[in-house]
């Protein structure tokens, strides 16, 4: 007998025939003697749905109130969810957050939780109970509802995984799983049995969103190994856990495109100290989030001058091009290219710390392509080149085919 922690999310409890699926599935995991906790989504829609109708009241309503409505998202797929359960003739009990006993700080719509003592769910799991768990919502010390971002429910399922100490959490989705790359580009991108937690927080950053990244850092931290499966049918998913030796075998986990990003560049920096500093310090105080950063090395005679360069998400270069027009006279620039034509492809996998010319086998397949690179970064792990968007994903199948054929 085992104790599982099953996430169904928005998609997956879409319409009633969905939430009688997840009922069907949970049985069947009953019918094996296992003890089973569901934590759910809100139906796809209703969260984005409900923060609609509040700002057609007020642009920026208070987030505590924020709280209060987007957390009956998650209590009407609780109810449904057990409801479904009973019409099939289990035990079945549906806890809020709170009742769950998930406890969070106070920052309305963003909170952390604190710590978990699920005192409710063990009783109703040895009273023979499903116990269904409102996903993405908690509560204060002084008993305030709190919701905990975007995507949280994911959060919910691992953390009660890691408080119950469960033998086994999966989180089900619409996808099988993690690929090695996206299905709809790469024809021939396949379906990975298992990724590290470094890989996979590399791959969701680089654009290929399977799950919140929060809750992959926190699984890392508490060492839950939790699966990513399909709640569409009966297909083994991916396997996410801690780094093992034999994952080096394999020197690229994965390729991923990011077209989303815009690159600006300022041309004739004084080279400087401060200079980097004030162009940053500025960005990071409108919140505008860098990712690549590039330095030339100085040119010119006289007061040496670079050029320097970067990315942020596209939707941000309006205003950062406002941030960085408005240093012009302290920073001393000579003018400013923004280009919104590109891409970042990425290529990541821990094999990379022990394999070598894996950069240079990227850089002669975009050759081989007639792709020119504009930038590059690298980490112990990752290997990213900013490309012209029109080459993106050429250059992606040339690079999965190079390296996952
Ligand atoms: N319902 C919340 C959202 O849409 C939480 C979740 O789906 O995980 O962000
Ligand atoms: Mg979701």
């Amino acid at each position: 007998m085992a104790l599982i922690v099953q996430k169904y999310g928005g998609t997956s409890v879409g319409n009633p025939e969905r939430i009688k699926n997840v009922a069907a599935r949970v049985a069947s995991y009953r019918a094996k003697g296992d003890q089973v906790v569901v934590v759910v989504s809100a139906m796809s829609g209703v969260t984005d749905n409900l923060i609609k109708l509040a700002k057609e009241i007020m642009p920026l309503p208070s987030e505590r109130e924020m709280d209060m409505l987007l957390a009956t998202g998650e209590q009407t797929t609780i109810a449904l969810t057990a409801i479904a359960l009973h019409s099939i003739g289990l035990q079945a009990t549906s806890l809020t957050g709170a009742q769950a006993g998930i406890v969070t700080d106070g920052v309305h719509t963003k909170a952390k939780i604190q710590n978990i003592t699920p005192k409710q769910v063990h009783q109703h799991l040895d009273a023979g109970n499903v116990v269904i768990v409102a996903g993405f919502q908690g509560q204060t010390q002084e008993g305030q509802i709190t919701t905990l971002g975007r995507g949280g429910s994911d959060l919910t399922a691992i953390a009660l995984a890691a408080a119950l100490k469960a033998d086994l959490c999966q989180i089900y989705t619409d996808v099988d799983g993690v690929y090695t790359a996206d299905p709809r580009i790469v024809k021939t991108a396949r379906k990975l049995d298992e990724i590290s937690y470094d890989e996979m927080l590399e791959l969701a950053s680089l654009g290929a969103k399977v799950m919140q990244s929060r809750s992959v850092e926190f699984a890392k931290k508490f060492g839950v190994i939790f699966e990513v499966r399909s709640s569409l049918n009966d297909n083994p998913g991916t396997i996410v856990k801690e780094e093992t030796t034999s994952m080096e075998d394999v020197v690229i986990r994965g390729v991923s495109l990011d077209k989303n990003q815009a690159k600006v560049t300022l041309v004739g920096v004084p080279d400087k100290p401060g200079s980097a500093s004030v162009i940053f310090k500025a960005l990071a105080d409108a919140t505008i989030n860098v990712d690549m950063i590039v330095q030339n090395i100085s040119h010119g005679s006289g007061t040496p001058a670079t050029d320097l360069s970067f990315t942020v998400d596209k939707p941000e270069l309006l205003k950062a091009r406002k941030v960085i027009d408005g240093l012009k006279n302290e920073v001393g620039y000579r003018e400013v290219v923004a280009d919104e034509n590109i891409c970042k492809l990425s290529i990541v996998g821990v094999g990379m710390r022990s394999h070598s010319g894996v950069a240079a086998k990227m850089f002669e397949t975009l050759a081989k392509e007639q792709v020119n690179i504009l930038m590059i970064s690298t980490s112990e792990i990752k290997i990213s080149v900013v490309a012209e968007l029109g080459k993106g994903e050429q250059a992606m199948r040339a690079v999965h085919q190079a390296f996952l054929g």
